[in-house]
């Protein structure tokens, strides 16, 4: 399917196996699951950044979306898919939708996926985008993501794809019994951690810090 980059496609495999062998005593994941892989080799990474960036697309570091935003080097969107514990049909909210990469590899995993963008321009470029790859279970608006999307919860998986200083208490109220979220937590610049939350049947909320992550900070209003 993506013919010309097939060499750097089967190298992002290698490292994307290499790298999580490599973190798995922080992660608790020493590999990815074959339906995670699966995605992360389907979704055209290259149709996702300028074409500029097209010829680093599958190279294991991240890219800039424009705007002063970057999508996620492909071990980090991996590792965060793989956190969720996804399974088909699960009702996924993301926050920070950017370019929509990570936004596809969630709805090739799940049932429907919200996704939150603040920033209008690349809202609009990522619904054309995915729009033409043929993606019909994601559904975006343009908001404060940190409220998350109370008419539509609870959600099954929530992600939020820039750093917040704190967890949205919002976004963990709009977690269902055994819902998962990864959120990285930290200052911009300063010590950033990504953290898994698992909301138990009887709601008690339990939270994990995984790994030192960067990531771009949470637009505040
Ligand atoms: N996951 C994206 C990249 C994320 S970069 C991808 O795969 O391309 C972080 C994104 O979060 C940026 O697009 C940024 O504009 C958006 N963002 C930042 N703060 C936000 C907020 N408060 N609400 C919604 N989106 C936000």
């Amino acid at each position: 399917m993506i013919g010309g980059f097939k060499a750097a496609h089967k190298r992002l495999a290698e490292e994307l196996a290499e790298d999580a062998r490599r973190t798995a005593s922080w992660t608790g994941r020493g590999e990815f699951s074959g339906p995670v892989m699966r995605a992360m080799m389907e979704v055209p990474r290259h149709q996702f950044v300028t074409a500029g960036e097209a010829p680093f697309a599958y190279a294991n570091r991240p890219l800039s979306i424009g705007h002063g935003q970057t999508i996620s080097q492909p071990f980090i969107v991996a590792l965060m898919t793989e956190l969720l514990d996804l399974e088909p049909g699960d009702k996924v909210l993301e926050v920070g939708t950017g370019s929509g990469y990570q936004t596809a590899v969630l709805a090739a995993l799940a049932g429907d996926v919200y996704t939150i963008e603040i920033i209008p321009e690349l809202a609009d470029a990522a619904r054309r985008r995915l729009a033409h790859l043929g993606y019909r279970n994601i559904i975006m608006k343009i908001a404060q993501g940190r409220e998350g999307w109370p008419g539509e919860a609870p959600f099954d998986a929530i992600m939020v794809t820039a750093a917040a200083p704190v967890v949205p208490p919002a976004l963990v109220d709009q977690l269902a019994p055994g819902g998962r979220m990864v959120v990285p937590v930290g200052e911009h610049g300063g010590h950033q951690d990504l953290v898994r939350i698992f909301k138990s049947a009887d709601g008690r909320v339990e939270e994990k810090n995984v790994l030192a992550v960067a990531f771009v900070p949470l637009v505040e209003d």
